[in-house]
């Protein structure tokens, strides 16, 4: 049997970059995915990518920084499923600028994407877990999964925001799960830099993309499935004794 077989996952950022590969690795290997995002033609185009996959894929267009969205969400996860075993949380990104110049807002979104919506959506879908779970008498390994940062782990010029709001989900993951345990294991997942629609203007620059490649030891960017698998396994049974962990994907940047 396939690992994610008889499983339902919501990937929140699932129409683009890791989120969307995260979204093929779980539905390849059986799983039912409901991808959420706020722009409904990039859901549908992955959706439509994904179709010939084992799994079954599904779309929910929602601001994962609106709670009004989220209990939409939630109505749609409980309309359509019986029960929901994994939530990827991995919407996220920023605007970059220096601190002394930094609007106030930019500093509020980055805070309210990155880090508030990794609360309003487990406290929605970690309820639903739960609820469902106990429902179907079937309190088996449950998992969330949060996106977080190399730049969670160390500074970055013109990131200050993001960076503190990547470290901050690095820790309420901890939090999180003293708290589900021990029915829902919750692990973050610390890409370093990743080629992806997020960073692809700066890849644009090759002065910046040799720059990124002296500083990882593995000398070159990361691609989405090589977070992807990472992100599966920690929402897989395969890493059942795992709980408040952050695995650190960056190709060996932070040890130099
Ligand atoms: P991406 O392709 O831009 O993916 C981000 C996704 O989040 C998009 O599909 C976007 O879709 C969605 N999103 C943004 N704001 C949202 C909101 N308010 N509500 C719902 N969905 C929202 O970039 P990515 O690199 O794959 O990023 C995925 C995660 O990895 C992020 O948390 C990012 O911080 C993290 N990360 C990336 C890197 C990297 O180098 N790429 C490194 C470390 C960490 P819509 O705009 O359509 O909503």
């Amino acid at each position: 049997m396939a690992r994610f077989t008889g499983r339902t996952a919501v990937v929140t950022g699932g129409g683009s970059g890791i989120g969307a590969m995260t979204a093929r690795r779980i539905a390849s290997e059986g799983g039912t995915v409901i991808l959420v995002g706020r722009t409904e033609e990039k859901l549908k185009r992955t959706a439509n990518e994904l179709k010939d996959l084992e799994g079954t894929v599904l779309t929910c267009v929602a601001d994962v920084t609106k709670q009004a969205d989220i209990e939409s969400l939630t109505s749609f996860v409980k309309e359509k499923t019986d029960s929901l075993h994994i939530l990827i949380n991995n919407a996220g990104g920023s605007q970059g600028s220096p601190i002394l110049e930094m609007s106030e807002e930019n500093w509020d979104h980055a805070q309210s994407v990155n880090l508030k919506s990794v609360f309003l959506v487990s406290k929605a879908l970690g309820k639903l877990m739960l609820d469902t779970a106990k429902e179907n008498n079937s309190l088996e390994d449950l998992s969330i999964v949060n996106v977080a940062s190399l730049s969670g782990h160390k500074a970055g010029a013109q990131i200050p925001h993001y960076s503190a709001a990547k470290a901050a989900v690095i820790n309420f993951t901890r939090a999180l799960a003293v708290e589900l345990s021990p029915y829902i294991r919750v692990n973050s997942v610390s890409p370093g830099f990743v080629e992806t629609p997020l960073t692809e203007a700066g890849l644009k620059n090759e002065r910046f993309e040799a720059s990124i490649k002296r500083n990882t030891v593995l000398n070159r960017v990361g691609q989405p499935d090589e977070i992807a698998n990472v992100i599966a396994f920690a929402a897989s049974t395969e890493a059942s004794y795992m709980t408040g962990s952050d695995l650190l994907v960056d190709g060996g940047w932070l040890i130099v």
